[in-house]
C-alpha cells in the first residue's frame, strides 16, 4: 500500500538506504523537507553534491580530506616523525578530540580479517610501509582496535616494520579488549596512548 504522494514515497524510499534511519525516521524528514523553505531544501541539495564531488581521502594519510592532502597532514606544526596507525578516520577524530596527539596519521581503511577475506593487500598497508622507508618517521603507533582484526593486524604490521628500524609500539593500557577506538572516552584513550608499550 503506497501512502503518500508519488515523490514523497520515493524519497522515503531512498532515505531509508540510509545507515540508521527507518520508515519512520524518513517519513519525518520528508514531512520537515516540505515544510522548510525553499532555500534551505535547495542549500541542503547542493551540500549532498559538494560532499560527493569534494571529499576525497589524502594522498598521505587517507583521512578524509578537502585537498589533495587532509587538514593534519597540511599542518606544519604537526610531527612528522611519529605514525599513528588507525583503521578507520573516526578513530583519527576520536584521538584528536583526546588534544593529547602532536603526531600525523596513517589511516588503513579496515583491518585485516580473514573471515571477510580483507588481505593486506585490501587496506592502505604499501603506502604505510612507503611512508615509513621515505625515512624520518621515528616512531609508528599501532592504534588498530583491540579485537581480533585489530590484533592480527596490529601483529602483522609490527611484523612487516620490524626490519626498517623505527620504533614500533602499541597503545595498551586502560582499553577493554574487544572494544573500538572510536567509542572510548577521552581520559581512557589519552591515557592508553601516552602508556603505549613496545609492539
Ligand atoms: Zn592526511
Amino acid at each position: 500500500m503506497k501512502g503518500y504522494a508519488e515523490w514523497m514515497e520515493r524519497l522515503i524510499e531512498a532515505l531509508t538506504k540510509f545507515p540508521a534511519i527507518g520508515r519512520r525516521s524518513a517519513e519525518r524528514i520528508v514531512f520537515y523537507l516540505l515544510k522548510t523553505r525553499r532555500e534551505e531544501v535547495q542549500e541542503l541539495a547542493a551540500l549532498l553534491k559538494a560532499v560527493k564531488e569534494n571529499v576525497h581521502f589524502c594522498s598521505l594519510c587517507h583521512n578524509f580530506a578537502d585537498h589533495e592532502t587532509c587538514h593534519i597532514c597540511s599542518d606544519p606544526g604537526r610531527d612528522r616523525g611519529m605514525i599513528c596507525v588507525v583503521e578507520d578516520p573516526k578513530d583519527v577524530l576520536a584521538i584528536e578530540k583526546t588534544g593529547t596527539y602532536v603526531g600525523v596519521y596513517h589511516v588503513l581503511l579496515g583491518a585485516l580479517s580473514a573471515l571477510d577475506g580483507i588481505g593486506p593487500g585490501e587496506i592502505q598497508i604499501a603506502d604505510l610501509l612507503k611512508r615509513v622507508k621515505e625515512g624520518k618517521v621515528r616512531e609508528v603507533i599501532l592504534a588498530t582496535n583491540p579485537n581480533t582484526e585489530g590484533e592480527t593486524t596490529a601483529l602483522y604490521l609490527a611484523k612487516m616494520l620490524k626490519s626498517l628500524h623505527v620504533k614500533i609500539t602499541r597503545i595498551a593500557r586502560g582499553i577493554p579488549v574487544g572494544s573500538n577506538i572510536e567509542f572510548i572516552d577521552q581520559a581512557t584513550l589519552s591515557r592508553s596512548l601516552e602508556g603505549r608499550l613496545p609492539a
